[in-house]
């Protein structure tokens, strides 16, 4: 079924937006930061197509989706709206060929078996997809990710492949920390991101981190893509 996007919906999709915006802001001023050095990914997992679009409307044009099959239906849906698409979770690696032409980033790159099923496509494709590693740094069972400890020689492997551009990590942050100890992973991030760059000569420039309820602490760590969802689409679904 299709939402009908009443004026009423775009309107508060449009305050969600704003408001977003500004904590956004304030959290870059609170850390001595520039908000321009944050990019706002908005995650569309709980949305359809045309509430989607209605927060591309409001001004956010990067998106994000944790599903490969929901990220190909909207793409195909949307096809006519100027959209960078994110892929924020899991990607295996037979719905690859289909996904990665869609992509803009990848933030969840979590094997070396997938770097070389990516790269495979991206070279077939003339191109090169900007990847981060995705790194399971509260070490959580039901988590994705690299484990941090063997990071180091994984992305040995992976630097050497073409056609992709390894340039940052990504977390989330432990659900078993409530409250504000989400710092603590954001920092072991940063660190383990600082450490990397050093040994590997790879910039690394790049730290997805943070969503609705712990932006704040991922900016203050050094966050530079944050990915919004429930935040963006409160009070219309
Ligand atoms: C759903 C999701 C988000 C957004 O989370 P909210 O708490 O709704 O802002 C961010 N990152 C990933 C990987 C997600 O799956």
């Amino acid at each position: 079924m299709t939402t009908i996007v009443t004026p009423e919906v775009q309107k508060r999709i449009a305050d969600n937006w704003l408001e977003v915006r500004a904590d956004i802001d304030r959290a870059c001023r609170a850390a001595g930061r520039d908000a321009s050095d944050v990019t706002i990914v908005g995650v569309t997992k709980y949305v359809d197509a045309s509430l989607t679009k209605a927060l591309v409307d409001a001004g956010c044009t990067d998106l994000g989706e944790n599903r490969p099959q929901v990220l190909w239906r909207k793409a195909e849906d949307l096809d006519d709206v100027s959209i960078r698409w994110h892929l924020i979770g899991s990607l295996q690696r037979n719905k690859a060929k289909r996904t990665v032409p869609i992509l803009h980033r990848l933030h969840s790159l979590d094997s070396l078996r997938l770097a070389q099923t990516v790269a495979e496509i991206t070279a077939m494709q003339g191109s090169v997809l900007p990847c981060m590693l995705e790194v399971n740094i509260s070490g959580d069972a039901d988590k994705h990710g690299f484990d941090p400890k063997i990071l180091e020689a994984e992305l040995f492997e992976i630097q050497q492949l073409a056609g992709l551009r390894i340039d940052g990590l990504m977390c989330m942050a432990s659900l078993e920390h409530p409250g504000n100890e989400a710092a603590i992973d954001f920092q072991a991030l940063r660190k383990l991101r600082d450490n990397l760059a050093a040994k590997s000569g790879l910039p690394l420039t790049e730290l997805s981190m943070g969503m609705s309820g712990d932006f704040e602490a991922a900016i203050a760590e050094g966050s530079t893509i944050v990915r919004i969802g429930s935040r963006l689409f409160e009070g219309v679904r």
